[in-house]
């Protein structure tokens, strides 16, 4: 089975154009490696819409988009951003066009139900994950919230970005009732443990080790570090080890290596004692360096890197697990229908 274990769907605020600005922040670092953004300043609104017009600029990325851009895929996890307070400005994930059915005032505050609306559109397909923030309106509120997220809206897992939120994971008062209640409702968390490019984001409580604690506590509750904790892989990797049910996501980092390091950094998994049964493949789709196709490519083709470096080719039963089906066995997940649904291309 092929599953993207990491994508994004919808806006990430009611203003059109801020959810723009905020991709402009998000990748200003792909720009100005490629010498297309000056790299001493930040770039002015000219340089910006000249570049746009380039580009394909932003889309709105609704369920028949992300079907439609994921045609070898079986399933796609879609995550929810909880809210938070941005410079002042309330942003999470938002249905700006109302392509979801879920009626009423526009708010990220109802992130969780939009996420079930585009999960409810193609359920054989979408994979809807909640979002909580604990800093928001306290645990309390975000352990009932996560409750109905799962129990009334169906979703099958969570997703947690504590280093945009500005909290700990390891904080004992405001993250472990969430960790606790996914592992009483029987979900996964996906955590945001990894960097981020964005100035306002916190690295010291991005580190993947701030996990640690959790392993500790919950032991049944399963958890999957999020981009493999670039730029914190060895660190992320030592959880997987120490864990049983620690894994990781292949988003982002596979974006920004080289297929041979690629190869690389699989291959010295297993001696450096985490079974390959423990990566799932992801995107961080609809970025735009992170076409879902050519990514699962470069993951299926991984083994041509192997004679030039010397080294034994990867099982490609292993590589398929990434693929999709280790994530399938963790979530219990069933092949369905051959992919055909709501999406017609796009581009
Ligand atoms: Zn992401």
């Amino acid at each position: 089975m092929r599953i993207d274990a990491h994508t994004h769907i919808l806006s990430l605020a009611d203003d059109p154009a801020f959810t723009a600005a905020y991709g402009h922040e998000g990748s200003l670092c792909i720009h100005r490696s490629r010498g297309e953004m000056p790299s001493h300043r930040l770039p002015t609104a000219a340089e910006w819409e000249e570049l746009e017009s380039a580009s394909l600029g932003f889309q709105l990325i609704g369920p028949a988009e992300t079907i439609a851009d994921h045609p070898s895929f079986d399933k796609v996890v879609a995550l929810a951003m909880s809210p938070q307070y941005l410079e002042g400005r309330l942003i999470g994930t938002v249905d700006t066009s109302g392509v979801t059915g879920v009626e009423g005032p526009k708010t990220p505050e109802r992130c969780n139900e939009y996420i079930a609306g585009c999960q409810r559109q193609a359920p054989d397909q979408i994979i809807g994950f909640a979002s909580v923030n604990p800093a928001f309106r306290g645990p309390k509120a975000a352990v009932a919230e996560l409750g109905r997220a799962v129990e009334e809206y169906g979703l099958q897992g969570v997703k947690l970005y504590p280093m945009y939120q500005h909290w700990s994971p390891a904080d004992r008062d405001l993250a472990f009732p969430v960790f606790g209640a996914a592992q009483d409702l029987g979900i996964p968390v996906m955590v945001h443990q990894a960097g981020s490019t964005r100035i306002d984001a916190s690295l010291n409580l991005g580190r993947p080790a701030l996990l640690d604690d959790i392993g500790r506590q919950f032991r049944d509750l399963t958890v999957i570090v999020a981009h493999c904790g670039l730029p914190w892989t060895d660190e992320a990797m030592f959880l997987l080890t120490k864990h049983p049910n620690f894994y990781a996501e292949l988003s982002y980092h596979i974006a920004t290596i080289t297929r041979r390091d690629l190869f690389l950094f699989l291959h010295r998994l297993e001696p450096f004692f985490v079974p390959l049964e423990k990566i799932f493949f992801g995107t961080d789709y609809p970025g735009f360096l992170y076409d879902p196709e050519a990514l699962l490519a470069k993951l299926l083709t991984v083994n041509e890197e192997a004679a030039g470096l010397g080294l034994d080719p990867i099982p490609q039963t292993k590589l398929e697990g990434i693929a999709g089906d280790n994530l399938a066995a963790v979530m219990g997940l069933r092949a369905n229908r051959p992919t055909a649904g709501v999406g017609s291309p796009r581009r």
